[in-house]
């Protein structure tokens, strides 16, 4: 939750991610970070959680690695970062913004569900502090475009807090896969929901026994007007406010009368 406008430059900022400390999309979001306030923590997991959506470690202890006076690997879940960061890591005065990514691929549609990036911000909000999940698509053959959430993420971040935001909401932003200047403007987009379902890839080991691989999305056609999917499509930086409660209010009242 956000009750109205925050003064980045006065505000503590934790990063966190997906995929893991080393990632490159975390190092991009530490620089925009860096340039917003001074004071900015990393607390992000040792290796890539990148679908581990909101899952929490429950019986194994975890492990905290500190690699310098403000950035932190724990051997968990994105989940388990806002978490260990929040009430262990920064005891003292914990933070007033959230950022989790940047992360590596879209987080479009569906894909929130899944996210380990979402499901960071997630748990941010859950402890009722405001935050923003950031990622950069990607196609899977050429390099991922970096350039583009790092040259305009500071001003979405700003834009975004300048105003309060109502509780339990979470800001989900997607930069498109175009160079940063040919980027179209920033469109507030509704959750879309992709036509095409992930494939299961059979594959034989080199022992010659069979496995799986969950491959990836295969591509997206038809798309919705107003979704996060058609802006990032049409070249848009795509913003979407998410809410924890995933109550469906009109389904709500057509079922009203069957349960009076
Ligand atoms: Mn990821």
């Amino acid at each position: 939750m956000l009750e109205g406008p925050l003064d980045l430059a006065r505000s503590r900022i934790l990063v966190t991610n997906d995929d893991g400390i080393h990632a490159p999309g975390l190092k991009v979001l530490e620089r925009v970070a860096r340039a917003l306030s001074n004071d900015v923590w990393v607390v992000a997991p040792e290796i890539e959680q990148s679908g581990a959506g909101h899952s929490l470690t429950l019986r194994r202890p975890l492990t905290t690695r500190q690699l310098s006076k403000r950035r932190f690997a724990v051997d968990g879940t994105p989940t388990d970062c806002v978490l260990v960061a929040v009430s262990h890591l920064m005891p003292r005065r914990g933070p007033d913004l959230v950022l989790s990514g940047v992360n590596r691929g879209a987080n479009l549609g569906e894909d929130v569900t899944y996210s380990g990036t979402v499901s960071a911000a997630l748990e941010a909000t859950l402890i009722g502090l405001p935050a923003i999940a950031l990622s950069q698509v990607r196609d899977g053959t050429h390099p991922v475009k970096w350039q583009t959430a790092e040259h305009h993420a500071a001003d979405v971040i700003r834009r975004l807090t300048r105003f309060g935001w109502s509780k339990g909401v979470l800001m989900n932003v997607n930069f498109p896969n175009v160079p940063a200047n040919a980027v179209t403007g920033v469109q507030l987009a509704t959750q879309g929901r992709r036509v095409a379902s992930i494939e299961i890839v059979p594959v034989t080991d080199p022992g010659g026994r069979p496995y799986l691989w969950i491959g990836d999305f295969t591509s997206d056609e038809a798309l919705e007007k107003g979704t996060d999917l058609a802006a990032v499509e049409a070249g848009a930086i795509a913003v979407t406010p998410l809410h924890i409660d995933l109550t469906h209010q009109g389904m709500m009242r057509k079922m009203k009368q069957d349960f009076a």
